[in-house]
């Protein structure tokens, strides 16, 4: 009659040392997804499009979902 429970040791885990912060750079089109160059960038709401139809057409994409 062993009715023993087995304790679980917890595994320590090493604590990540590449704790990197995420800085989200923003090198695609958001509408086509091709990367964009740094000079033929078109800027507009704080994202980046490779050309004007690009941003027009996320613009529309938007309008339509709402
Ligand atoms: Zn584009």
């Amino acid at each position: 009659m062993a009715a023993e429970e087995t304790k679980q040791e917890t595994l320590v885990t090493p604590p990540e040392t590449q704790a990197k912060p995420t800085i989200e750079i923003q090198t695609n089109c958001l509408a086509c997804g091709k990367p964009i160059r740094k000079l033929k960038r078109y800027y507009r709401d704080g994202k980046f499009y490779c050309s004007k139809k690009c941003w027009i057409k996320k613009v529309k994409t938007k309008q339509e979902k709402q």
